[in-house]
């Protein structure tokens, strides 16, 4: 272990409650006021939990809290992008204590999950969360989807650390779940001292393809690291994304280079600040590396495209860790005769095979499978299937 990237902060935080303590804890649970979790805030708990949010051990204070949103800072210092709140109502606000207990319910189910000890409440009024998605979101505007969140949770805080009794299972593809803990195990077990992460929220094409492994070509190994906590209505949903992995990785990929596992984070959207969140949460899980993209957890037209590239030159290269890896656009190339990008290819658009979005969506609903060049027919077929259902 020794021999890995230390996690942000210097220790991997474990917020789990012993197992011999858990009957016990849940039982207690139950006379303690309750506050029941939206799933953002469920995945929130889970790296709050496994140390994939070290150093975090709970929801933010208001000291941290302002310090993120106005210097990208926690109170002491330490680089961190992303506010990691938890908003309650003013009455469930009311119900709480410094110093006291309260039980965190799971989103579906309603069941204690974990038990947050209370530092303390403030109230957080739409003044303040214009600050922040001003801050965070570099935009006050209600039709980001991030900032809508934002918009529409209740008006207090609360801060504190919590333990965490069981978190909810997942039914979806479970033995893709490994904590912090076990990716960096598993990564000892291989040997590989430089890893790095690949974060997306999108099904892989080509492109995806290109620079991962350009990037392994570099490094020992690959984690691919999908997200598949809540993401916008019209995102593809996880279970498909994961499918595509699953056939790419078996026809195309060298699997002792390559790990597949998830990122239980839900999408914020917040562009830049949320991609040195996503470089932050992966040094954690072990990587030394992270493939930062176009637009990296953007949204609509609210970020430039290389803005999240930008912000972590606002960083001291030792401050965050990780390093980033910049790649621009990439594209199949008639003229190379293999994948490219601008600053590879000097041919012009006409030589490069280039489909839109909308296009390649408009091809898989017919059931057409896109160019070679653009899509593995595999991961294309998953994807047709997928929408046909
Ligand atoms: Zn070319």
């Amino acid at each position: 272990m020794q021999d890995l990237i230390a996690p942000h902060g210097g220790s991997l935080v474990d917020r789990f409650i012993p197992l011999g303590e858990q009957a016990e804890a849940r039982q207690r649970a139950a006379s303690l006021p309750a506050l029941r979790l939206n799933r953002r805030q469920v995945s929130d708990l889970e790296l709050i939990a496994t140390g994939a949010a070290s150093p975090l051990t709970g929801f933010m204070s208001r000291d941290d809290y302002n310090s993120v949103v106005s210097n990208m800072r926690l109170a002491n210092g330490l680089p961190w992008s992303i506010p990691v709140t938890l908003a309650v109502t003013a009455d469930e606000a009311g119900a709480l204590r410094p110093g006291g207990d309260a039980a965190l319910l799971d989103a579906d189910t309603g069941v204690a999950v974990a038990i947050l000890t209370v530092s303390e409440t403030w109230a957080n009024g739409r003044a303040d969360k214009e600050h922040e998605a001003r801050e965070v979101y570099r935009t006050a505007e209600e039709a980001h989807p991030g900032v809508a969140a934002l918009y529409a949770q209740p008006d207090h805080l609360v801060a504190g650390e919590v333990r965490v009794i069981a978190l909810p299972t997942h039914e979806d593809f479970p033995q893709y779940y490994l904590t912090p803990t076990q990716t960096r195990a598993a990564f000892a077990e291989k040997g590989w001292r430089s890893v790095v992460g690949f974060q997306t929220r999108n099904p892989v094409h080509r492109a995806h393809e290109y620079i991962q492994k350009c990037a392994l070509e570099i490094v020992d190994g690959l984690l691919l690291h999908p997200l598949v906590g809540e993401t916008k209505g019209d995102d593809i949903p996880a279970g498909v994304r994961m499918r595509c992995y699953q056939v790419l990785l078996a026809n195309y990929y060298p699997l002792d280079r390559t790990l597949l596992s998830v990122n239980p984070a839900s999408m914020r959207y917040a562009g830049p600040r949320e991609a040195i969140f996503h470089a932050l949460i992966r040094k954690n899980y072990g990587c030394t590396h992270f493939i930062v993209g176009r637009d990296h957890a953007g949204v609509g037209s609210y970020y430039g495209t290389y803005d999240a590239q930008k912000l972590f030159d606002e960083f001291k290269p030792e401050e965050l860790g990780i390093v980033p890896l910049k790649f621009e656009h990439s594209f199949w190339c008639t003229k190379c005769e293999g994948m490219a990008s601008s600053k590879t290819c000097p041919h012009g658009p006409e030589d490069r095979i280039s489909l839109s979005g909308t296009k390649v969506r408009e091809m898989l609903r017919a059931g057409q499978i896109p160019p070679t060049e653009f899509s593995r027919p595999e991961v294309a077929k998953v994807l047709i299937e997928a929408m046909r259902d």
